[in-house]
């Protein structure tokens, strides 16, 4: 009799225990169904204890499924994930084992083929049936339809033995990656860059390296020779490539298509649920090799991952808010860690965490410093518009619209960045000065013109533009306070009435093939002048576009978060970085109302090292990441009195540990979110405390109204 504990996908604090037969030969990472309560469950066996006779009181496991167990690394994994994350296991599990009916045998169709053979009375309708057979294999019916005849001509074929049938798998094996072509003719820093990362990959073991290089620089080209170098490994060894953005897959499909002459297994959110089934299969067998995906790839069950690349490794959508909250390129570098496996983070503004590792000789700094070819970097100037304002009620200054005209006039395209999308962040009343707020979330409503609606940006509640104020009812009182994406596009348009102007946002592609179609017609110069909120700054290649026009570089440091200068820099860097990739030389004009913070002087300055030398030290001096840690937790309720009845709770018994201070409880600045009533709590603490054992030791102490719910985010990115 073994004692076998299974972890559920289940919300659950641990792994419940069972007995089973020793006979059924149950091993650690076996997909099982299990009793809970009366309810049978699927869930993974997280240990076995054999010959246990106290298993004997144990409820039976119920059912062995087929399938590759999960292996041992992605059980670690979820369980050092779940306690530094401060969540049930079973959630993080639930990540892993994303495709239940991939544990089963593929789905077959029947199609026939020809044998060869040639049947004994050869009619014309016979001759027919085996001519189209010949050419594709398909299922009878669609044969005789083919051929033009009976399905009793069909089966008089397969009878007599001139056709046999083929069970064909629905989810075939992905064809293996060429290892035998070879890249690009690299330039002498990129050769040196990838012989530096491919001789960690042929080292074997845990290694980070940074590929730090402007856009342009050939990161790509240089990652890829790392990819081939892991392939090479071993005949199963694994790859895994992250990217931000759904929308950069295609570009980044075609490019390993060219390099490795197969289209690599992508894994995303929205690819359908046959391919996922597919996908996973294939994963956990380690016949896929090459997986392309967002950040939750990085939870399937490798059987042999080898290297982990994370492109734009500063990205903050690495960082998922919704559900299990994770930092998707710290916790790839912990599994690498597990998994004794390489990390490639390649950046051309990397983050400030990231540069530090490599300050302090724990990640490998790797350096390419120029572009490619010929493209030089833009000349980027600062726009005081103080000094140099725009009409009253207007957004462009005159030299951003000289800018955009001379490139026109060369023939170029200009581009001009607001990261706002919508038309006004801010609908005003004129008679009582009423301002348009979301039921939700109390924040203002957007003013989005082309869908004439009001919209909240956090929780997606829109609502039609009311024709009178519903606060004093006066008709057609609104006036719209602020510029968005499509108020800039008006202002485009008086200027440059010819042109052919697009806007490039979410709400005007909000799929791939929308930005894949855009792409394209900016790549074709039909597009004259593109309006974009930050979807542009992703990794974007557009041959002719010279002009790039920040509209307000002011505007991500208003949130007063802790990276916001970060952010700014990042951001504005890379819509900078645009122009002029190619022969032609670029120019960015970045207008702000803040020449002189540092981050704009090392905007103009393109100083990336002098700004965050002076981030480091200011994150340094403050005990801010990386220097310290930190951790939110939020208490929302329904309403405000259980709120702050919960929140003061939980306050008053939070242990006390040395090095870490506790702030809060606070109103969140989005204090009320679908009519919750939300509070936060912050904690920050010196590098050597355990944050984690901190946030369950307290999370353990507190019981709370059922209705009250805690959230716990550990390294925050959103102070909201
Ligand atoms: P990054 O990833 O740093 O932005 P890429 O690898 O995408 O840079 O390179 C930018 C462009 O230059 C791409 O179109 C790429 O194919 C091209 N390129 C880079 N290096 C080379 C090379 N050695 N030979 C030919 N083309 C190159």
């Amino acid at each position: 009799m073994d004692k076998v504990s299974v972890l559920f996908p289940l919300p659950l604090p641990e792994p419940f225990d069972y007995r089973a037969a020793s006979a059924m030969g149950i091993e650690p990472g076996m997909h099982v169904i299990a009793p809970i309560g009366s309810r049978l469950v699927r869930g993974v066996v997280w240990g076995v204890e054999r010959n246990n006779p106290a298993a004997a009181n144990l409820k039976a496991i119920e059912e062995v499924l087929p399938g590759p167990p999960v292996p041992e690394i992605s059980r670690t994994f979820v369980d050092w994930a779940a306690k530094y994350l401060v969540r049930p296991p079973g959630d993080l599990m639930r990540m892993v084992v994303r495709s239940p009916d991939a544990l089963f045998p593929p789905p077959t169709y029947t199609v026939l083929a020809p044998t060869g053979e040639t049947p004994p009375k050869l009619t014309e309708a016979r001759a027919r049936v085996l001519e189209e057979a010949a050419k594709e294999q398909v299922n009878a019916a669609e044969l005789s339809r083919r051929a033009e005849t009976s399905s009793a001509v069909v089966k008089g074929l397969v009878d007599c033995g001139a056709l046999v049938k083929l069970e064909i798998s629905e989810d075939p094996p992905y064809p293996a990656p060429d290892l035998s072509r070879t890249g690009k003719d690299l330039s002498d820093i990129q050769q040196a860059a990838a012989e530096e990362v491919c001789a960690s990959v042929r080292a074997g073991g845990f290694h980070v390296a940074l590929l730090d290089g402007v856009t342009g620089s050939g990161k790509t080209e240089v990652y890829l020779e790392a990819v081939a170098e892991a392939l090479k490994l071993e005949p199963d060894a694994q790859v895994l490539v992250l990217l931000p953005e759904i929308a950069l897959t295609q570009a980044a499909m075609s490019r390993f298509n060219a390099r490795f002459g197969v289209t690599p297994v992508e894994w995303h959110s929205a690819i359908p649920q046959k391919a996922r089934r597919r996908a996973w299969r294939e994963i956990t067998a380690g016949r896929a090799r090459l997986v392309v995906g967002a950040r939750s790839a990085l939870f399937l069950p490798y059987k042999n991952l080898k290297l982990i690349v994370i492109d734009e490794e500063h990205d903050p959508s690495y960082k998922q808010e919704e559900g299990v909250i994770y930092q998707a390129r710290d916790l790839a570098v912990a599994r690498a860690k597990l998994g004794e496996c390489m990390v490639i983070l390649a950046s051309a503004t990397p983050s400030l965490e990231t540069l530090v590792n490599a300050q302090l000789g724990r990640y490998a700094h790797v350096k390419l410093a120029a572009r490619h070819g010929v493209a030089e970097l833009p000349d980027v100037e600062l726009v005081d518009l103080k000094d140099s304002p725009p009409e009253k009620g207007k957004w462009l200054s005159p030299k951003l619209v000289r800018g955009a005209a001379e490139a026109l006039l060369r023939g170029e395209q200009a581009l001009f960045y607001m990261n706002r999308r919508g038309y006004a962040p801010l609908t005003l009343c004129r008679a009582c000065g009423h301002r348009m707020k979301s039921p939700e979330t109390e924040s203002w409503l957007v003013e989005h013109k082309y869908s004439g609606r009001l919209v909240c940006h956090l929780t997606g509640f829109s609502m039609p533009k009311p024709k009178a104020c519903p606060e004093c009812l006066t008709p057609d009182s609104f006036t719209s306070i602020g510029p968005g994406v499509e108020r800039i596009e008006e202002e485009v348009r008086e200027h440059f009435p010819e042109a052919r102007i697009e806007i490039f946002s979410s709400d005007t592609t909000p799929n791939g093939d929308a930005v894949r179609d855009l792409v394209a017609r900016m790549e074709n110069n039909e597009i004259d002048i593109l309006i974009g909120t930050q979807i542009v700054a992703k990794g974007h290649n557009f041959p002719n576009l010279t002009f790039v026009g920040v509209v307000d570089a002011d505007l991500g440091l208003k949130g007063g978060d802790l990276r916001a200068g970060e952010r700014t820099f990042q951001l504005v860097s890379q819509v900078a970085g645009r122009a002029g990739r190619h022969e032609k030389k670029g120019r960015a004009l970045i207008q702000t109302y803040a020449p002189h913070e540092p981050v704009m002087q090392a905007l103009a300055a393109q100083d990336r090292d002098a700004f965050f030398a002076a981030e480091i030290a200011e994150r340094e001096a403050a005990g801010m990441p990386p220097y310290g840690r930190l951790a939110a937790v939020i208490v929302s309720a329904p309403s405000e009195q259980l709120a702050n009845e919960a929140s003061k709770t939980m306050g008053e018994k939070a242990p006390i540990v040395e090095g870490l201070d506790l702030w809060g409880p606070a109103p969140a600045p989005l204090s009320v979110i679908r009519g919750m009533h939300r509070r936060r709590f912050l904690i920050r603490a010196n590098r050597g405390v355990d944050v984690s054992a901190f946030l369950a030791a307290w999370a353990g102490r507190v019981k709370l109204h059922s209705a009250v719910r805690v959230q716990i985010d550990v390294d925050p990115y959103s102070f909201l």
